[in-house]
């Protein structure tokens, strides 16, 4: 089951008759069948599916990657924040700020938090994770080289693209499915989800003992190698079998 977020019908889930606003609370959806209501038969326009109180990344989580960007594989996962005005729906434009020339896509698989978690063991992060969705950890890696912090460099307003979905947990393994970031519909990224460095679990019990973890939180769980420059004009995809297409004109 994939669950959507709308601007004016709420919460909706996709059914084969189409789109069914959601009656029933979202973080009961592991325990019990939904109660829909009647299929929506307006234009429905899609806002990031969660509002997170805070977007928590994993940096370096792809051998290739870290690779690629010159520095060693880590011994304990590396984390930074992303504001949460930074994040933009689905089909808004990525805006590209005037301090920067250099301005990457990083695709990645977000975990979206379903309950509080403090100290958490790696069994419990994992039974708490509500579902996966895609997004976009849009940096300015002219800032992020100069700086050597990442607020700025990914922290810019609209740099967090989320969505279009979220598969709920019960139904999606990561390990099961595989990443591709398209620009203008050449394939930059491509990476199955089952290479991690330091494994979804142990990355959300990692955070978990620095901050509580509230439902509907989000950790990006770092990037595949094939990072790379986008510019106005372009379309950006990121996309993850099973959860959908997140796409992002960039401006
Ligand atoms: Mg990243």
């Amino acid at each position: 089951m994939k669950l959507y977020r709308s601007q004016d019908q709420g919460w909706l889930v996709q059914s084969s008759d189409g789109f069914q606003p959601l009656l029933s609370p979202w973080l009961e959806l592991g325990a019990s069948e939904p109660m829909l209501g009647p299929v929506v038969d307006e234009p429905i326009r899609f806002l990031a599916p969660v509002e997170p109180t805070k977007i928590v990344c994993v940096g370096l989580n792809f051998a290739q990657h870290a690779a690629e960007q010159g520095k060693a594989v880590p011994d304990e996962p590396v984390i930074f924040m992303k504001p949460t005005t930074s994040l933009l729906h689905p089909l808004w434009g990525i805006l590209l700020p005037d301090q920067s020339s250099e301005v990457h896509h990083e695709g990645e698989l977000a975990v979206v938090v379903g309950r509080r978690l403090t100290r958490a063991s790696a069994e419990e992060a994992q039974a708490a994770i509500f579902g996966y969705t895609c997004a976009n950890d849009v940096t300015a890696r002219d800032i992020q080289r100069r700086d050597k912090r990442y607020t700025r460099a990914k922290g810019f307003d609209t740099f967090c693209p989320v969505g279009p979905a979220v598969a709920l947990a019960r139904d999606f393994a990561p390990a099961d499915h595989t990443l591709e970031v398209r620009v203008n519909e050449e394939v930059r990224q491509r990476s199955r989800l089952d290479d991690f460095i330091f494994p979804i679990p142990q990355v959300i019990s990692f955070i978990s003992h620095v901050m509580t973890l509230l439902p509907g939180d989000l950790v990006l769980t770092g990037t595949p190698a094939g990072v790379g420059s986008i510019v106005p004009g372009d379309r950006v995809e990121v996309e993850i079998d099973g959860i959908g297409v997140l796409r992002s004109p960039v401006c």
